[in-house]
Order: C-alpha cells, then structure tokens, then sequence
C-alpha cells in the first residue's frame, strides 16, 4: 500500500493509503477511516478489517476483506441528489421522534463503482452488492458514512439470477414488471438506510450502542431493517415527488423476487435471516398474497405501504430501546420457512444461488 501511496498522484487517495498502511500497524483505524471518507478518486479501495458477520459469538469481531473497485463518474453523479433528503426522511421516519437523529453525520457520500478485485472475507460466500461503511459509530458520528454501489455485481446478480427466480416464484402479470433499475434503486435505499435510524441509544440511562446490545442478533434485525426502511424511504420520496411514481409498482415486484433471493442464502445468515422475518410478517399482514394454482407469489400495493411503514417503526423502535428480548421474540416468530415459500423455492433449484465473479486483471499481472 505504501508503493501504490508512492506511485499516485492523487493527495486524497496517497492520504488514504499512508494512513490505512499505518493503521494497520498500529490497529487504530481512526484516521485513515476518515482519510478514506474523504477519497476522492477515480480508484476506490477499501481495505481493512470491517463486517463482523463471521463473529457468530456476539457480532463484535470484524474479519478483513478488501474491494479495488473503477468509480462510474456519470452514476455517482445521479445518485447525489438522494444524499440531500437523508436528513428529511430519518426526520419523517415512522417511530417516536424522540428516537430521530435531529442531526445526521454532515457527509453521506454514494459512490457508484464497478469492482475489478476483492479479497479476504468479501471474497468468500455471498458476493456483496453494495456496502455502507465505516461501521465504527465514532467515525460515522462525526463524519458520516459512504455508500458505494457495485454496479457490475449487481448486474450480474439481476440477469443471472433475480431474472429468472422472478420468472418462476411471481404472479404472471407482476414478473412483467421486473428490471434492473428498480432493484438498483431498492440497494441504494438498503445501504442509505443504513446509516439512518436508532445508532448510539441510552438504555437505563446509560449511553450504547444498537451493536452493543443486540449482540449475535443484531446483524439480522439491522440488515432487515435496511431492506423494509428502504421501502418506506423510497416509498416516503415518491409520495414527496423526488422519486417517479412509476417506479412504485416495480419497487414492491422487484422487493418480492429479492426476497427469495435472500433467503437462499439460507435462514442462518444475517441477511436471509432478516429477509424470513420481513417476509413472514408481510404475508400475515396480506402484503404478500399466495396463489396455490400455480404456486406463486404477488404482492398486494396497498397493503404492502402500510405494512412496510408498520415494520420499519417495529424494528427500529426494538433498536432504540436497545430491547434484546424483543428483537429475539421478534426473530423467533418470522424466521422460519412456512409451506407455501418452501413450495416456491423447491421449484427454485435450477437457478444459481449467487455469481462467482472472476478476475481477469489479476491474471494478467500473475
Ligand atoms: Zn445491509
């Protein structure tokens, strides 16, 4: 990292790469989390240790990983205007207002970026779509965080196998509706939402984090969390007039093949966890509805709002409050796999459950 510092003459990415060198050193990832907050270049690396997802004893311990990744200058550009309602929403967010951030970290930076190599954790299992770091709430207090969309993951994602589950698990008319720009979109809220909500709470009067107190369950409650408030945020900016409301329709159609997309990842991990209980508890409150004919799935538009809205507050609500015993009843009930989506995904087989992306620029330099 030192030699790449020495051959670039960009200052933000040299900064970057100095200080994260040094971190590595001293273990102290303050200053080059800030230093890469604040890259601005048309290389984007992320290197260092991150996502605590492998740490199944209390979701403390975070495992490195690494993504070199091109910036898509034209996309970034799009997405900016989403970062200027951030703070309008957390301020409309469906919970007590006592529970809203009356003022978000001052940068939320969305960089859209197609990726050319990862490496350590992002390497194995799932390949991340996208990602909101840093997850240390003392840089994203003070600083914010950053949202970079892995476009040309995403892609793959959707044409191999979003498309086709679509084809299969939905209702003939809705699996019509289906396109890469609504599932795009639906990531980008995903990862925004992130950084909204309940994040440093006080429980019995002392100062903690959401991480902090739901330990093991907290990655599942937080990726669900993301997902519905996502809805409820897109939901909330179509209704504002900044989103187009022909976009309202594909959004839930899209939402419901994802949902079986996750779940594939199977019921043990964050985020196929968080994907069951959403998905259980919208088929209780209708928003989901079941065609045993031909054993598929459509979503109903008008329940789907509300209920997305009712979730959002539930989950966020359960974090403000920092109440384990109600984020673990909560889990309990919905995570589970109920006849009618074992019926879907059994017809699901055929279809791969994720890409395994290779890496051709890394050969050429072997
Ligand atoms: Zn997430």
């Amino acid at each position: 990292m030192r030699d790449a510092a020495a051959l670039t003459t960009n200052a933000s990415l040299k900064s970057f790469l100095t200080k994260r060198a040094d971190a590595f050193f001293s273990n102290d990832y303050y200053a080059s989390d800030v230093a890469w907050m604040d890259l601005d270049s048309p290389i984007e690396p992320t290197i260092g240790p991150y996502e605590v997802y492998m740490d199944e004893l209390f979701n403390y311990k975070a495992a490195f990983e690494a993504f070199i990744t091109i910036r898509n200058d034209e996309e970034t550009k799009k997405l900016a205007s989403f970062s200027r309602q951030l703070q309008d929403i957390e301020n409309n967010l469906p919970i007590n207002p006592k529970y809203r951030n009356p003022k978000l970290g001052a940068s939320a930076p969305i960089r859209v970026v197609d990726e050319v190599l990862v490496g350590g954790e992002a390497r194995a299992g799932v390949q991340t779509a996208a990602f909101n770091l840093p997850n240390d709430e003392r840089v994203t207090r003070e600083k914010g965080s950053k949202r970079v969309m892995l476009r040309n993951v995403q892609e793959a994602k959707f044409q191999k196998v979003l498309a086709p589950i679509a084809g299969i698990a939905l209702d003939a008319v809705q699996r019509g509706k289906i396109s890469f720009e609504p599932f795009f979109t639906h990531i980008l809220a995903h990862e925004l939402m992130h950084g909204l909500g309940p994040h440093t709470v006080t429980v019995d009067g002392k100062q903690t984090t959401v991480r902090q107190q739901m330990k093991e369950l907290g990655s599942a409650l937080e990726e669900a969390k993301a997902d519905i408030s996502g809805l409820f945020a897109l939901q909330y900016l179509i209704d504002k007039g900044v989103v187009a409301k022909s976009t309202e329709e594909p959004m839930y159609v899209m939402y419901l093949a994802g949902a079986f997309r996750s779940v594939r990842f199977g019921i043990n991990e964050a985020h196929g966890k968080g994907m069951a209980l959403q998905f259980n508890y919208l088929f209780d409150a209708g928003a989901f509805e079941y065609d045993a004919a031909s054993a598929t799935f459509k979503v109903n538009i008008a329940k789907m709002k509300e209920a997305s809205q009712r979730l959002t507050g539930d989950i966020m609500t359960i974090q403000a409050e920092g109440s384990y015993e109600q984020a673990k009843a909560l889990l309990e009930k919905y995570v589970v796999i109920r006849p009618e989506m074992k019926t879907v995904l059994d017809k699901l087989t055929d279809i791969p459950t994720d890409i395994a992306p290779s890496f051709p620029l890394v050969d050429q330099l072997k």
